[in-house]
């Protein structure tokens, strides 16, 4: 099964970064379906390959590694890491400790639990036929909604998208800023050059697409920034554990 058709989420995978400090904790499984993620062409995605992380398993290691004072955040990545039922036990299990939490990505169709302090974004379109198109039909309200409600509890948000050339193109990255900055335009927002997924029509953008995208971004938000990865560079950085 893919993990995008997984209806019971499960932690798959730990692993840590020394210079920051940190815990990344993996989800498997989405409530989405989009067809530009990344996951589509990155390892593993089917459960099959995947063992389950027990919840008391993650949390044992969260302690060892803050009473050995390796680390200081704990961040949950995906799939879709807020659909995760153990992912609230655990989120408190390391706030109690002391530990910083945020969600390092997230498509916000579900709010974070309480204490929860950053939180990566990823908007996918304002246009509902579009992020219907993207998603496998799903709309963007609740996750708009709960962007507006996050900010209003204070979390500290980071915010994403893909462009995708004749797609979410650079009139559709303009309405994105343009909410963003209806929030607040100091949030931060990252467009990131789509990586073709095989299957589907569209292309990478080049680095003057980009440019333009970041340019348009620009005149409503104040911190826009833009890459062009490749699959191998957007493996984190981090060591597994887990
Ligand atoms: S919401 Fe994120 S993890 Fe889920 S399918 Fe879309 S891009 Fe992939």
């Amino acid at each position: 099964m893919k993990w995008w058709r997984c209806k019971t989420p499960f932690f798959r995978k730990v692993t840590y970064t020394e210079h920051s400090r940190t815990l990344f904790i993996y989800n498997f499984g989405c409530n989405w379906a989009c067809s530009v993620c990344t996951y589509r062409i990155r390892d593993p995605c089917s459960v099959e390959k995947c063992r389950e992380i027990s919840e008391n398993e993650i949390m044992k290691l969260v302690e060892e590694y803050y009473l050995n004072g390796k680390a200081k955040t704990v961040k949950f990545l995906g799939g879709e890491p807020l659909i995760n039922p153990n992912l609230p036990t655990i989120a408190e299990f390391a706030m109690d400790l002391g530990l910083s939490v945020s969600i390092g990505h997230t498509n916000l169709s579900l709010m974070p639990p309480e204490g929860v302090e950053g939180v990566v974004a990823g908007i996918k379109a304002i246009s509902e036929d579009i992020h219907r198109e993207y998603t496998g039909n799903f709309t963007n309200e609740e996750a708009l909604e709960n962007f507006e409600r996050c900010y209003q509890k204070g979390i500290t948000l980071k915010t994403n998208t893909v462009l995708v050339p004749k797609f979410v193109d650079v009139d559709e990255v303009e309405r994105i800023a343009e909410f963003i900055a209806s929030i607040d335009d100091n949030i931060p927002f990252h467009i990131i050059g789509y990586m073709p997924v095989p299957n589907f029509p569209w292309r990478r953008p080049t680095i003057n697409e980009l440019k333009t995208a970041a340019a348009t971004a620009k005149k409503h938000l104040k911190n826009v920034t833009w890459s062009r990865p490749s699959i191998e560079e957007i493996s984190y950085p981090s060591k597994r554990i887990l």
